[in-house]
């Protein structure tokens, strides 16, 4: 089986909470996602997503997504999309860095890979753990008082974890971790997201004033070397997202003792073959994770459901189901959420349709 052609179409998702905002004031009101489609000589079509979270959040932005693939895609015509790991190279000689702009190319060859096999690529991925999995909310910067309100309301919903983004005012960030562990019960987990926010003496003293609180600290300062100074100085529960961008950062991490979980974002990897890798490491090495993606829509919550199901329980801290978050669905099929869990497709491939009145006309197509 040869690649024929890819095309990506770009999508506008606005949220349905109208902005999400985290450290350090910054916002997004609309994400600029793009859904690429691998076509093949045999007529299949598998499809991939990549959105980042704005420009200003990981090294990736919308339109380079785009920029990439039109660079990208002309060496991987007369490629096999079946051989993942062979294709990961080709990308890797022919675009040096740049993983968001792989990632959504290869998560549509892991669809072409599923649909041939007739296998959801939960299956592929080593196999489908439970009947569900866990999701976390995110709980965009706020005053105290909203973040507890916005908690509360969720928790109705169903949700169990919940996510909030500090990173801000150390004072006001003391006040948010409080006000929302207010309205925890026995079996729901707090997560504060600085998301690279503070600098080391802000993220010491908060750990400290809240150290009587049940709750997990996520990327606290910008840099490896500062987390892990934060990491040996305090005692919660650590989670590390922004620095384990590759394997490399993983294995450095555990070696150093530097977390108790990590956060693999899909397109911050480089795409499913590569978060799969990840994955597969931090089970052998007992390190726990949340497995999500930058941003995206139904498309990424469908690669996001089919590598959390096929993670082993114990290990699976929790996900994300980013298709709740936005107002525009891009495919049909996509998991949605029930009682703050999901499940991913038992449809082969990724198991989504996409909704070709949404994505329109491709607005690049290689060749
Ligand atoms: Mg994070």
């Amino acid at each position: 089986m040869k690649i024929t052609k890819i095309s990506a179409y770009q999508v506008d998702l606005p949220l349905h909470e109208g902005s999400y905002k985290w450290s350090g004031g910054k916002a997004v009101t609309v994400s600029d996602s793009t859904i690429v489609g691998v076509e093949t000589d045999g007529g299949l079509i598998g499809w991939g997503e990549v959105c980042p979270l704005g420009p200003f959040y990981l090294p990736a932005y919308g339109g380079g997504c785009r920029a990439g693939i039109a660079e990208l895609g002309p060496h991987l015509i007369g490629e096999n999309p079946l051989e993942l790991n062979k294709l990961n190279r080709r990308m890797d000689a022919a675009l040096k860095g740049h993983p968001y702009v792989k990632s959504a190319i290869d998560m549509a060859c892991w669809d072409v890979l599923g649909q041939v096999a007739g296998l959801p690529i939960c299956n592929l991925l080593g196999g489908r753990y439970g009947e569900d999995f866990v999701l976390y909310r995110a709980i965009s910067q706020e005053s105290p008082e909203k973040m507890a309100g916005s908690v509360a309301g969720y928790r109705e919903e169903g949700y169990r974890r919940f996510q909030l983004k500090v990173g801000g005012d150390p004072d006001v960030d003391i006040e948010r971790i409080r006000a929302v562990s207010a309205q925890l019960e026995r079996g729901d987990k707090l997560i504060a997201d600085a998301n690279t926010g503070w600098v080391m003496h802000e993220a010491a003293r908060v750990v400290r004033a809240v150290r009587d609180v049940d709750v997990y600290i996520e990327q606290p300062c910008a840099s490896y070397a500062e987390c892990l100074a934060i990491r040996r100085r305090t005692d919660p529960p650590f989670v590390l997202d922004e620095v384990i961008d590759s394997v490399d950062a993983l294995l450095r991490g555990h070696a150093d003792g530097a977390m108790d979980v990590v956060n693999l974002k899909i397109s911050k990897l480089g795409g499913l073959t590569k978060a799969r890798q990840a994955r597969d490491l931090c089970v052998s090495l007992g390190v726990a994770m949340t497995i999500e993606d930058s941003w995206g829509s139904d498309v990424t919550t469908a690669a996001i459901a089919h590598l959390a199901h096929s993670t082993p329980r114990e290990l699976l801290f929790t996900a994300t189901d980013f298709n709740s978050y936005v107002t525009v669905s891009t495919a049909e099929g996509a998991p949605q959420r029930t009682n703050g869990r999901l499940a991913a497709s038992t449809a082969p491939g990724l198991g989504v349709r996409p909704r070709m009145d949404v994505l329109g006309d491709p607005v690049l197509e290689v060749p």
